[in-house]
């Protein structure tokens, strides 16, 4: 099995891990003879003096129990922790003995005495994760399908939205290919007759196999049984589809795990004032996957989030200057900002000061130390629904496009980039042929099935340079940038034949449609709207030459 190195630390991180656990052990080597100097101090102050040092100490016991545990000191974090709150406590004149006092005093003294060993035992960082996958151009997609007729057609299908599709009789079959290369995406049959297990029981021992899950989509002709969505969901199933299979809505699920998945780095933003502490979180975030920066002055909040765009922020709670709940209510200030998730990082144990934190401004509150997996896990979860959140609102719902206003915006942007660099670029007016009969004869939700079918094939057909839109009910705008309408033409000319191949089903019965499509070319008279227009005008004229059929706008030149 091609496995992925996933329990391994790597190399250059543990390196790296254990630069920055040297640089806080000795950091603490002088931090901490002086926290016991300063205690000394306690014995010996009068009244203000004693609550100023008593204030000063409590800060940095704070910051040490926050930091301590993140670098392997978990005894050291532990003991300043509760120091912290003995310091605590005598503030708030609970206990007034001098006594008491004295035990402080010891306590501190002898915390200034522990050895730190450099390099102490660094807390490993757990099994890497791979976040997000290499894309390498198309994507496969491995079917296990017992009827041959049935995986066949699957496999041509799903070839023509653009995946390199491969179909297997058997798990023998399959397993022998797993062996050279993991797909994309499985799709697996949950019967398999003539298997000795059936499909869910292999899915599930594959999942056990792969370091990875895949996505994995599953076949039944019972897809009300509850037993049966159960036993799929357990083998790792993020879909379900009963026979006779949907394919264009199966390939919109198919879409939906990969966006997920694949997609671009998370951003996320740090601030906390102890720069190792802050170090420390980005290394093992951008080993994660992640992008990452840190904000050193609160001062620059909003250049940071203006040129960086986090997904998620990692507020400290108590930073000097500015505390985390202040920058926190900064951000929440400016409407710009408000559905941005902010997370504080924070030492504070009291419940009710966390709880004080959340009612002003931010989404979590998160106790350090927090161990390496579950720093990444928080951020990631806060991430991946922010990011889903924001998709859904500024894409158009049905197809995960540009809208209208979006797609209009990219054209101007493309045609001005070609006016200043002189390469051509294209812009296409797609429009489904008769969609208002696919409506009347099968149905509103059957049509929905056909505008998602196609925006997925042009999603999978085009480059990822090309920018894409609903530009209204069944029509679509692309821009390609860098290439002259002829080569569009070759391109859109393929799509139209490929969605012309495409079935769909409704009601039991099977149906396909067409699509006519207009381009014209960037050409120095153009503004961006006069080029959308041209290519409606070629779609005009791909009408009414009969439809099915791709028309390329004659040039400014030639129109004279
Ligand atoms: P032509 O070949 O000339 O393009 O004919 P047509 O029937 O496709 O053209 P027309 O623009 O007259 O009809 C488009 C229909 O698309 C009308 C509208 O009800 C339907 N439609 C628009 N948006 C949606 C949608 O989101 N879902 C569904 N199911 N139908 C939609
Ligand atoms: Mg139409
Ligand atoms: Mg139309």
């Amino acid at each position: 099995m091609d496995k992925h190195e996933g329990s391994a630390i790597p190399q250059a991180l543990q390196q790296h891990l254990q630069q920055l656990g040297q640089q806080f052990s000795e950091r603490l080597s002088q931090e901490l003879p002086q926290l016991a100097q300063q205690a000394r101090q306690l014995l010996d102050a009068d009244e203000a003096e004693r609550t100023r040092l008593l204030q000063e100490l409590r800060h940095q016991l704070h910051r040490l129990a926050g930091s301590a545990g993140t670098f392997g000191f978990s005894q050291l974090g532990q003991q300043a922790r509760e120091l912290e709150q003995h310091a605590e406590r005598w503030m708030e004149r609970l206990l007034r003995q001098q006594q008491s006092l004295n035990e402080f005093v010891t306590a501190l003294q002898a915390l200034g005495e522990q050895p730190t060993i450099a390099g102490a035992i660094t807390e490993p960082v757990g099994k890497a994760r791979k976040l997000p996958r290499q894309e390498d151009g198309s994507r496969t997609i491995y079917i296990l399908e017992g009827e041959a007729a049935v995986g066949e057609n699957m496999r041509q299908t799903l070839s023509n939205f653009g995946y390199r599709a491969e179909h297997f009789n058997s798990t023998a079959g399959l397993d022998a290919a797993l062996q050279l290369h993991l797909p994309d995406a499985l799709i697996i049959d949950a019967k398999l007759p003539g298997e000795a297990s059936c499909g869910l029981d292999y899915a599930h021992q594959l999942r056990e196999r792969l370091d990875e899950p895949l996505p994995l989509l599953v076949l039944t002709d019972q897809q009300d049984d509850f037993a049966t969505q159960l036993h799929a969901v357990r083998a790792g199933a993020m879909g379900l589809f009963s026979k006779p299979v949907d394919i264009p809505q199966l390939e919109s699920r198919l879409e939906r795990c990969f966006s997920q998945q694949h997609g671009e780095p998370y951003r996320v933003l740090i601030a906390d004032d102890d720069q190792d502490l802050a170090s420390r979180y980005s290394l093992v975030l951008r080993d994660a996957g992640m992008l990452v920066e840190i904000l050193s002055e609160p001062a620059r909040i909003f250049t940071h989030l203006r040129d960086f765009n986090p997904e998620v922020v990692l507020l400290d709670v108590n930073m000097p200057h500015c505390t985390g709940p202040e920058l926190a209510q900064i951000i929440r200030c400016n409407d710009d900002w408000l559905r941005i998730p902010i997370i504080y990082l924070s030492a504070e144990t009291d419940i009710g000061k966390q709880m004080n934190a959340l009612i002003k401004a931010g989404d979590d509150f998160v106790t350090k130390p927090i161990s390496d997996n579950a720093l990444v896990a928080t951020v990631f979860s806060r991430a991946q629904r922010a990011r889903l959140l924001s998709d859904a609102l500024a894409r158009d719902s049905l197809t995960g496009l540009l809208k209208h206003a979006d797609i209009k915006e990219q054209v101007a942007i493309e045609l001005e980039r070609a006016l200043r660099s002189g390469d051509r670029a294209s812009v296409v007016m797609l429009d489904i042929d008769h969609f208002k009969r696919v409506n009347d004869e099968h149905g509103h939700a059957a049509g929905d099935n056909v505008i998602r079918a196609l925006a997925n094939l042009l999603r999978q057909r085009l480059r990822r340079v090309d920018s894409l839109g609903r530009y209204g009910g069944e029509e679509f705008l692309a821009v390609l940038p860098d290439c002259t309408p002829q080569q569009a033409g070759l391109i859109v000319d393929e799509i139209r034949q490929r969605f012309a191949e495409l079935r769909f089903i409704a009601d039991g019965g099977e149906f396909s449609c067409t699509l006519s499509a207009g381009i014209a070319g960037t050409d120095v008279h153009s503004d961006a709207e006069q080029l959308r227009e041209h290519a409606d005008k070629a779609l005009y004229a791909a009408k009414h030459g009969g439809r099915n059929q791709v028309q390329i706008a004659a040039s400014e030149e030639h129109r004279g």
